[in-house]
Order: structure tokens, then sequence, then C-alpha cells
């Protein structure tokens, strides 16, 4: 999951960055509204968390303008005690959920996991491939009942091909979802994580089909055909 944080106060941003990180998203920051809202614009991203008071343009403005170029991505908007008439009209702009600061990441963390969760209900938190399965909220990861053990980007490029499963996705495709913005992404990147997770997931599993597959030319898919 690719998740964009607009916020002009560095400490809180940084923080929120490095947090979700550690939960394996991938994460991009704008300090200000005119660039949150470009990146909001032309960038894919699964939810973004928008603070109110910003620089440029401010969050509600960002709402609007996101909403009527019909860019629907979810939003979380952060606002600040005594601004809650703010967080109804950001509401009403299209946000989708409001968390008042201060807060705690705990907390953030169930909003972004809640309002992912709501357009993709049918999937539910167990994604599936043959007799491979990825828990989205326990981070398990079982084949034929035995526990694989991921790294957090393995487990976030496995669990983007198994919410496409039999899909073929290109590297493009893999690396915006996967990798943020500002993370170093050589051209073979990709496949190198592919090979680790072919290692962790069908070499030894000697019996059984394989479920990554490379699709030449093409990309990549998970899938048990
Ligand atoms: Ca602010």
């Amino acid at each position: 999951m690719r998740i964009l944080v607009i916020e002009d106060e560095h400490k809180i941003a940084n923080s929120i960055k490095k947090g979700l990180e550690q939960e394996s998203y991938a994460v991009d920051v704008a300090y200000d509204g005119e660039y949150g809202f470009d990146l909001a614009a032309t960038e894919d991203y699964d939810i973004i968390v928008l603070d109110l008071l910003l620089p440029k343009i401010n969050g509600i403005e960002i709402c609007k303008r996101l909403r009527s170029k019909n860019i629907h991505t979810p939003i979380l908007i952060l606002t600040a005690k005594g601004q809650l008439h703010e967080k109804v009209e950001g509401l009403n702009a299209g946000a989708d959920d409001y968390l008042v600061k201060p807060f705690s990441f705990e907390e953030l963390l169930a909003r972004i996991r809640a309002i992912t969760r709501r357009p993709k209900e049918s999937l539910g938190t167990t994604l599936k491939a043959g007799d491979l399965t990825l828990n989205t909220l326990t981070f398990e990861v079982k084949r034929a009942g035995k526990p694989i053990k991921l790294s957090k980007k393995e487990f976030a490029l496995l669990e983007y091909l198994l919410k496409h499963k039999g899909v073929t996705l290109t590297k493009d495709q893999i690396i915006n979802h996967v990798w943020d913005f500002n993370a170093d992404i050589l051209p073979n990147t990709v496949e190198v994580y592919i090979g680790y997770l072919r290692k962790k997931v069908d070499k030894p599993f000697k019996n059984k089909p394989p479920l990554i597959h490379t699709v030449r030319g093409f990309g990549y898919k998970v899938g048990d055909d």
C-alpha cells in the first residue's frame, strides 16, 4: 500500500512516515498544500493523510479539488482541537474520516486500515492463491499450512500481487504501489524482490505448482494456473 502524507509540521509528518514504513507501507510526504495536491492528482495512492492548515493550499481546498477532478482516493483528515467545524467542512468536501491532534500512532494506523479496507471488503483480510494465504492484519503468510517469514518489502510486494491475483502487473505498477517516490529503485529491483519471494514461496514447495509467474515482456502475476 502506498500512502501520501500532506502535513507541514515536519516533526509530525516525519514520525508518521517512519511509523507507517515500519508497518511496511510506502510513504510519500508533502510539506505544503500545493506539492501535496500535485502528488495526489498525479500519483496513485491507496490513501491520503491530510492536515487542514497548510501553506499554499489548505486541506479542505485540496479535498474539493481532488473530488472535482474525480479522484476518489480515500482521505483521512488531521485536525487540531478547536478546528472541529473545519472537520465537518472537510467531510462535506469529500474526506472519508478525521482524526483530532494529538493522536496516537496506533489510532492513526487503525483508521488507515479501516478506511483502506472499506472499498475492498469483499477481499477480506486473508488473500489467497492456491494453498498460499496472506493475512493483511496479522501479517501471517502460510503455504500449505506452513508459515513463511517475509521481510516488510517482500510482504508488501506479495500483498500487492495477491490483491490482483491472475492479473499481470508491470514493473512500473509494482514500483508505484510498493515503493515510495524517493526510494532508490534500480531497474532490476523488482526482479530482485520477485526472486526473494520465489525462494520463500515456491522453491521450498517443489511438489507444488509455482505461484509466482513471469509474463515475458509484460511483468509478473501470482496465481495457481
Ligand atoms: Ca498544519
